[in-house]
């Protein structure tokens, strides 16, 4: 038996966030070109030298990236928008435009991939054709090389998968582009070659999801090209989040080996082997160590795997079930957690020694009682942390209906006398260097606690003259308090542990922290109250509420595993139900439960999709559905396909919802044209992420367009999602130009 390990993908951002340092100097004008590339080549360096370090034989290349890999596969065959202009000298300033856009140029769009909250860039193929600018796979290659005198294993984007993300105006298929693309690749592959690389993963996720003939005709053009063209090179064919669809024609292309995901794909992977065999000859890269959560393996249980898929296949390669891009990077630094719960956490450099410790076994070089000894610690850590199961279960006995929308409607309006066209925010303003300030001095305990609350009510009264002001409808206290909306709430529920590191890339440079859901989720203490009330006794105006929803919070958590979804949704929505009684019990009259998570927890396979539907639903409706009929709920959503969501959205049965819609285009209104769809919306009228100001024109186009296919009396306006990420100049000078727009609508009606 032949037997490798493997890593498909190691995070980037550095132990320290120096990934994320680097480029937001580099952003500001702090750091030169040459400064940054110097920072990048050692982080990735480090990388490599600790996954080396780690015993792990096929070292991913091609992972590490400037902003995000889809965007790197995108930029090194050329599909540079001509918005961007030609590929200049100043190449990364191109790159970066891409990225983040220009005071001229709206950015490319961005989403989430699949079910991660990991946001990558939407390539835009119209009007261009590939060609191979640079093969960054080869720099990679080469530059580790002469390093570190060691082979790498380049990591690519596949075509197929590339392609269904990118963007096409209607007309043009994928397929003219797949042509095109493919000598391009197989340029790629060859240089490779040449220069001495054997093994190449291509990725190709979208193989997941379920894929019609016209895909699998697709894949087997590519691969069967690639076998001809460029034999020598080993490819892997590599899935993951979920089982590979179509298996039976998969595994039957001519390459090196399949890497299939074991811990994700509820035992589907394994079930196809035993039912068609896996082809001889190819290897195997099983997806054995969690890439997606945190918690320690059960290494016996992984042990009993490798006997189960020794029968089909020779050739064996351990390795995570993806990338470690959505885990943070080690649990050295973590001081705070419970040595309990220490105890029982992987991230990623804990993965690879799971890795290593599996691959030892396979090889003969390690006894199932050292894979036991190593259960053993984890499992009394775990059980310890955990204490007494708490033992009243969730009856579905609670109330989620509300009255019918059309009374309630009508209810607040005389409540709350909003005009047409009602102005608002999503939540964050600006979170400045004088509020990370304020926090660090919290934390190294400079500032008591009542020296930051006072430093938080500064900026909650600011904002609300600033507010007051811009003549906004709707105002918000501006999240201040807030690190993240996940973790703020992770802090202070029960159940629930929060970490000093465990940074997870969520867009460019953005990370997050997510909280480690370990026990079961209690409410302990009012959350929110404090803040809320103060800022609505500033102003005769409406403040709204702020909260995470339950499936928000469950999404973008780490989660414990011994219980099912729907009881750990359920015992968040119950703590989030509690917070929104008690915010309405102190007199707030408009609540915004946030869900911009909502759809990234769906399942990539259809069949599963309804089950999750129901149950997230439910746990939105559990903690949103026990308010007064005047008490307004809204919700928030972003960055996701929601194509086939508005039934879904009509049935968490939200007052309003506010999504984002500025940089996903025009598609989302025409969602609208056909679903008819009553409640009050405000699709974003400008894109925030992006430091670019919006004029007052550009965000009336967006309202005449939205105002097309829906009422002015169900059209509400505001951001696309929350202004924490922009400087206050910018927030001030964006909402200046939204608000003047919705007067100058409002006087045309
Ligand atoms: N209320 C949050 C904010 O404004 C919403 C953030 C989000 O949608 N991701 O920051
Ligand atoms: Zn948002």
């Amino acid at each position: 038996m032949a037997i490798h390990s493997s890593n498909l993908g190691y995070p980037r951002i550095g132990e320290q966030r120096e990934w994320k340092k680097a480029l937001e100097s580099f952003w500001n004008g702090q750091l030169e070109e040459a400064n940054l590339m110097e920072t990048m080549k050692t982080i990735q360096l480090s990388s490599i030298k600790k996954q080396m370090a780690k015993g792990i034989e096929l070292i991913p290349i091609g992972d590490f990236s400037l902003y995000d890999h889809v965007l790197d596969t995108a930029f090194m065959f050329g599909y540079i928008p001509k918005r961007f202009g030609q590929e200049s000298e100043r190449r990364w300033d191109t790159y970066f435009a891409m990225a983040r856009g220009t005071s001229s140029q709206p950015a490319m769009a961005m989403t989430k991939w699949f079910n991660t909250n990991y946001h990558y860039i939407v390539p835009e193929l119209d009007g261009l054709q590939p060609r191979l600018m640079e093969n960054f796979l080869l720099r990679d290659y080469q530059f580790i090389k002469d390093n570190l005198s060691i082979e790498t294993k380049p990591v690519l984007l596949g075509p197929v998968t590339f392609l269904i993300l990118a963007k096409l105006s209607t007309g043009v298929h994928w397929h003219k582009h797949l042509q095109l693309l493919v000598p391009v690749y197989i340029e790629l592959l060859d240089e490779l070659y040449r220069a001495g690389v054997r093994w190449v993963q291509v990725d190709e996720p979208i193989l997941v999801q379920e894929i019609d003939e016209d895909i699998v005709a697709a894949v087997e053009y590519v691969y069967h090209s690639f076998y001809q063209k460029v034999p020598g090179v080993q490819l892997i064919l590599q899935t993951y989040f979920e089982s590979l669809s179509n298996y039976p024609e998969i595994v039957s292309l001519p390459v090196a080996g399949f890497g299939l995901d074991f811990v994700h794909d509820d035992g589907e992977n394994l079930y196809n082997m035993k039912k068609y065999g896996f082809p001889k000859g190819k290897w195997l890269a099983a997806g054995m160590i969690d890439g997606r959560n945190v918690w320690k393996s059960t290494l016996v249980q992984k042990a009993a795997l490798l006997e189960e898929l020794s029968k089909y296949t020779e050739h064996l390669i351990i390795q995570p079930s993806s990338s470690l891009l959505y885990v943070p990077i080690t649990v050295k630094h973590e001081r705070r957690l419970a040595k309990g719960l220490v105890d029982s956490l992987a991230f990623a450099d804990e993965k690879l020694d799971e890795v290593r410790l599996l691959a030892e076994y396979a090889q003969g070089k390690r006894s199932l009682s050292d894979l036991r000894h190593y259960d053993e610690q984890t499992g009394e850590a775990l059980g310890l942390l955990r204490g007494q199961p708490i033992k009243k279960t969730i009856q579905p006995i609670e109330q989620t209906e509300r009255p019918p929308y059309a009374k309630r409607r009508q209810a607040q309006q005389q409540h709350l006398k909003l005009p047409l066209l009602p102005t608002t925010t999503i939540g964050s303003f600006p979170q400045t260097r004088e509020v990370r300030q304020a926090r660090l001095k919290r934390k190294k305990q400079e500032w008591d606690e009542k020296q930051y609350q006072t430093f938080i009510r500064k900026q909650i009264a600011k904002w609300i003259e600033i507010q007051e002001k811009l003549e906004l409808d709707v105002l918000v206290h501006g999240e201040f308090e807030r690190t993240d909306m996940v973790e703020f709430f992770g802090e202070k529920l029960g159940g629930i542990a929060c970490t000093t590191n465990g940074w997870v890339q969520s867009y460019g440079s953005r990370c997050v922290r997510p909280p480690i859901i370990f026990g079961d989720v209690v409410h302990l203490c009012p959350i929110t109250v404090e803040e809320s009330v103060y800022a609505q006794s500033l102003t005769e105006k409406p403040v709204k509420g702020m909260l995470t929803g339950p499936v928000t919070l469950y999404n973008w958590s780490f989660v414990r595993r011994d219980l099912p979804r729907s009881a750990v949704l359920n015992q968040l929505a119950l703590a989030v139900r509690q917070e929104v009684l008690a915010l309405e019990q102190a007199g707030i009259r408009i609540i915004q439960v946030d869900e911009p998570a909502l759809r990234e927890g769906l399942p990539l396979k259809r069949q599963k999709q309804p089950a999750y539907w129901q149950e997230a639903v439910y746990a939105f409706r559990l903690a949103t559905s026990a308010v007064r009929l005047e008490t307004q709920i809204h919700t928030h959503m972003c960055y996701s396909d929601f194509s086939e969501m508005i039934d879904i959205i009509d049935d968490l049965d939200p007052d309003v919802i506010s999504i984002e819609a500025a940089r996903s285009g025009g598609e989302l209104l025409s969602l609208f044209e056909i679903h008819t769809y009553r409640k009050q919306i405000g699709l974003g009228v400008y894109d925030i992420h992006s430091p670019r100001i919006p004029s007052r024109d550009e965000i009336l186009i967006q309202l005449e367009r939205a105002l097309r296919v829906l009422r002015p009396d169900q059209f509400w306006v505001n951001p696309d999602c929350g202004l924490k990420t922009r400087t206050e100049k910018e927030a001030i000078a964006s909402l200046q130009a939204m608000v003047a727009a919705a007067k100058e609508m409002r006087n045309r009606l």
